[in-house]
């Protein structure tokens, strides 16, 4: 089975390095409330940026469903103007990012189903239109109101697509509802794929949720903020320990132009050479570093069954 990005389909093992929580592009609508309002659009500093990190093999996973920043049509160009593999996700993000009138807030799975499937909204008059590769869900840690409706369209949509849910979670709040819920609407553990949970540094609970089958995503080992070397480097290693480096994905999270290096931070290319250094530095096995930081996440976005004809 094929993994699917914005410039075709790829064999996931071919993926060599993936940062497996990423933001390339993202346009706010107009409208939307100037504290939620994240500007990531400069095409020509994007590009040069990613351009110095690719010598083949590099996956980056947008996170940022329609409606609430994406452009299928930017990423599509950005993925080929820097020679990596993008995918994107369809879905839904917290309320806060769309504007007061936003269609995108009452979706249904049967639009996510089509981004999945056939084309992105922005791209579906396109002659290779651009397609989703997951299901974004942004979520607060309770389920509850239209949340609650979109996160069931959301389970309809991975039960008939086999397609992953990628959780966005505030620092993992409320995270242990999440398997409960959706296996009820009969998707699995092994298509849910948490993302922030090494904000809630609980080895406990992450052991829990790897061992049902969730993929848990890290993403703070370059934000100094969260103070990595207590938390998410911690809990790696009990992960590893543990025996569950096959259920946890490394992102970065560079949701703000000021993380990249052409915004003055530390940029992709350092973040992940720093990564790479230290996993190196306590002991990982190669293997091991692979999983992490590649194919755990590029297996995961592989659909789980094949879509249902005609849909
Ligand atoms: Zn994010």
């Amino acid at each position: 089975m094929s993994l699917i990005t914005v410039t075709g389909e790829i064999d996931p093992g071919e993926v060599l390095l993936a940062d497996a929580h990423e933001h390339v592009w993202i346009q706010p609508e107009a409208g939307v409330d100037p504290s939620a309002r994240i500007e990531l659009n400069d095409y020509d500093a994007i590009t040069g940026e990613l351009r110095t990190l690719s010598s083949g093999g590099v996956l980056l996973v947008d996170c940022q469903p329609g409606g609430a920043g994406r452009d299928a049509r930017q990423l599509e160009a950005v993925a080929r103007a820097a020679n990596l593999w993008i995918t994107a996700v369809t879905g839904f993000h917290q309320r806060k990012y769309y504007p007061p009138a936003a269609p995108h807030w009452s979706q249904t799975a049967d639009d996510f189903i089509a981004e999945l499937t056939h084309a992105t909204h922005e791209t579906r008059d396109h002659a290779v239109p651009v397609r989703a590769s997951a299901i974004k869900v942004g979520y607060e840690g309770v389920i509850e109101g239209q949340t609650r409706v979109l996160m069931e369209a959301a389970a309809h949509a991975a039960r008939a697509t086999g397609a992953t849910i990628l959780f966005h979670t505030e620092q993992g709040r409320g995270v242990e509802l999440l398997i409960p819920f959706f296996e009820g609407y009969g998707v699995p553990a092994s298509q849910l794929y948490l993302c922030h949970v090494d904000k809630r540094n609980d080895f406990a609970l992450h052991a829990d949720l790897a061992r049902a089958g969730a993929l848990l995503g890290y993403d703070t080992f370059a934000r100094p903020k969260y103070d990595p070397a207590n938390n998410v480097w911690r809990l790696l290693q009990q992960m590893i320990a543990a025996g569950l480096d096959h259920r946890v994905a490394v992102g970065l999270d560079f949701a703000f132009p000021s993380m990249w290096a052409f915004g003055g931070g530390q940029g992709i290319a350092g973040a992940y050479a720093s990564i790479l250094k230290r996993m190196e530095q306590i002991g990982l096995t190669a293997d091991s570093i692979r999983r992490l930081t590649a194919r755990n996440i590029a297996q995961q976005l592989v659909f789980k069954t094949a879509p249902p004809s005609g849909v």
